[in-house]
């Protein structure tokens, strides 16, 4: 059955009549790869080989339609032998740190995918850009605004596209939760409670616990509750205020829970917390009209969406093969990101705000 007809007849006969109406503009607009299939797959090389590349990205890729994987980029030997077999990787699309340059030569290669740690996506989406590539580069998009305009002027320069790896703006009922705050479906937003965050047990020597790495809950899990904010009332901060909380200040030299309100233009709120002692992932709407959920709101998969007027239940899907077709969509066919570096630059003035407010106690402006 085409799937866009069992996900009309579920609809149909799963919720009222009333939850139809708000789904209607989505079944005709929640497709995640816009247009055609391309007649050619682009060409991708992953840059670092560590969980999300392993576990999710190279998975994800033996399900798109407009993107394959080409190359790696690695600093560990025994990965260049395991991943050139699983995925019939070419020798000459191997690359290490110090000759990764040379990818300006390889014509299989059209775009890097930066999947290292934060601090070291500045130079990777630089490095990447001059050797004439486009760049996906994963969230957050650096360690501070100067390195994620360099990054953007980088891309300018160069000619190519930028894009960040928010994978939650491809997804359907986050695609959704926009078109109901653009359109004022349930009236003016008012308020938002958006909080991600989970017991992060790594050792304390890895990387997302150490500061000069870009560690810490809010670069990792919080600029997704940032994005949730921002996306759920569709506009921009004007100040935040922030505060934090240790329970294990000696495991936690990075910050370990954190709280911030962000003001919104028209006196919309939202309660943002992120963390790496409490799991949670929940994104609770509050409008003029009624009210809307989303637990778990930034999770890979299942993501559950309820409303005062009933569940909206979309299509479940692979986020990132989504992300990454479209990404290769709008590249090949010159179409703008639908996350470009601008989008990534936002969360990390907000995140520099929600810094200044930990360390002066004070509520910082954002304009
Ligand atoms: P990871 O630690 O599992 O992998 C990092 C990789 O970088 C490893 O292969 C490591 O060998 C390599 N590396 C190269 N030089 C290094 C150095 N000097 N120090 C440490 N590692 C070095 O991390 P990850 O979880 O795969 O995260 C990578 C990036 O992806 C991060 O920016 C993270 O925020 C992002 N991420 C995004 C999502 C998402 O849902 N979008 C999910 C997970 C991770």
């Amino acid at each position: 059955m085409n799937p866009e007809t069992s996900r009309r007849d579920f609809i149909k006969t799963t919720l009222g009549a009333g939850a139809l109406a708000l789904t209607a503009a989505t079944v005709a607009n929640a497709d995640t790869a816009p247009g055609p299939q391309l007649d050619k797959k682009l060409g991708i090389a992953l840059v670092g080989l560590g969980y999300y590349s392993t576990d999710i990205l190279a998975p994800a890729l033996q399900e798109t339609k407009n993107i394959a994987l080409k190359g790696i980029v690695t600093g560990t030997p025994a990965k260049e032998k395991q991943w050139a077999e699983k995925y019939h990787i070419a020798q000459n699309n191997i690359y290490n740190y110090e000759n990764f340059d040379r990818i300006a030569e390889n014509q299989d290669i059209d775009i890097i995918y930066v999947v290292l740690p934060n601090s070291m996506h500045k130079e990777y989406t630089i490095r990447a850009a001059q050797a004439g590539k486009h760049v996906i580069c994963e969230k957050p998009m650096a360690l501070n605004s100067p390195e994620c305009e360099a990054m953007i002027a980088a891309c300018r320069e160069n000619n190519v596209q930028l894009s960040i790896g928010y994978r939650m703006q491809f997804e359907p009922h986050t695609q959704e939760l926009m078109r109901y705050s653009r359109e004022k479906v349930f009236g003016e937003i008012k308020y938002v409670t958006a909080a991600a965050g989970f017991v992060n047990r790594s050792a304390v020597s890895h990387w997302k616990l150490q500061q000069s790495y870009g560690g810490g809950a809010l670069m990792d899990m919080g600029v997704y509750s940032i994005q949730g904010a921002r996306y759920s009332i569709g506009a921009e901060p004007l100040a935040v205020t922030a505060q934090q909380y240790k329970t294990d200040p000696e495991r936690f030299q990075v910050d370990e829970t954190v709280t911030m309100q962000l003001e919104f233009p028209g006196g919309a709120l939202a309660n943002v917390m992120t963390s790496f002692s409490i799991n949670t992932n929940i994104l609770h709407i509050v409008a003029d009209k009624g009210w809307i959920q989303l637990n778990p709101f930034s999770g890979y998969r299942g993501i559950k969406m309820q409303t005062n007027k009933g569940p909206i239940q979309l299509a479940d899907i692979n986020q990132q093969a989504a992300q990454m077709d479209e990404v290769a969509w709008c590249i090949a066919n010159k179409q703008p990101m639908r996350v470009p570096g601008e989008e990534g630059l936002r969360d990390i003035k907000i995140v520099e705000a929600v810094r200044e407010s930990l360390r002066t106690g004070a509520r910082v402006s954002l304009v």
